[in-house]
């Protein structure tokens, strides 16, 4: 039987693209066995392009470069996409109206683990974006949940971390503190988990510093990739 081939919108940033591939691809191999691993098609962007986008509020120039990426990957076989990142998920309806193929969203298989664990009252932590604007929340409202976000200070810092360290690969241990504080934090405020709701935090912070169950959305998103490949 021929695999389906899916396609990654990648890049944002790279050091968590790095993370989806190696993650579909193992779980492709422990479901298929032997030497299968997955078929995929990679546009990993500049992103200082889509960084400058999100700063200047151009998202609807964002949208027509993933849009018209997707549809390259589409032209080249791709039956999926997947965006490699939280944030851009704000122009996810417009990325996948270009494409013309379905798009995997990133909150799905999210929502779906919370909902398996009994979650109801969930920390978000992402770019400010993720954090402040609707279209990441409103999906976790809509399945019921209460969300939980850092003061405006704590939000800053959190974004800051993610674009000045971790999309560099720079991962501090002060930064590591200043997380885990504000992770207890969303726990003294009522959360019973937190959505890492940024592909790269977890090369931050790990279920082991933590007493509050973590949810990883970078893993999360890569198990349903793999999932939808596997699925004849
Ligand atoms: N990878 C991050 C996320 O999941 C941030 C990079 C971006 O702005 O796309 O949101």
């Amino acid at each position: 039987m021929t695999q389906k081939i899916l396609g990654l919108l990648g890049g944002m940033s790279w050091e968590s693209t790095v993370h989806y591939y190696s993650h579909i691809n193992r779980c492709v191999r422990d479901a298929r066995g032997g030497l299968h691993s997955a078929r995929l098609l990679l546009h990993s962007v500049d992103f200082d392009t889509i960084a400058t986008q999100q700063r200047q509020g151009d998202w609807a120039g964002a949208a027509q470069l993933l849009g018209q990426a997707g549809k390259g990957l589409a032209a080249a076989g791709a039956g999926a996409l997947v965006i490699c990142t939280n944030t851009m998920h704000k122009v996810a309806d417009e990325v996948a109206a270009l494409a013309g193929i379905p798009l995997l969203h990133i909150t799905d298989p999210t929502i779906a683990a919370l909902q398996r664990a009994g979650v109801s009252r969930v920390g978000l932590l992402g770019t400010r974006f993720t954090m402040e604007d609707d279209f990441y929340r409103i999906r976790l409202q809509a399945a019921g949940f209460q969300v939980h976000v850092p003061g405006a200070e704590d939000r800053a810092e959190v974004h800051r971390v993610i674009f000045d360290e971790l999309c560099l690969g720079q991962v501090l241990p002060a930064s590591r503190q200043r997380y885990l504080a504000m992770i207890e934090a969303l726990r003294a405020d009522g959360a019973q988990a937190v959505i890492l709701g940024c592909t790269e935090i977890a090369m931050l912070v790990s279920p082991a510093d933590t007493r509050l169950p973590l949810f990883d959305t970078a893993q999360l998103h890569a198990e349903a990739a793999a999932a939808w490949l596997i699925q004849a």
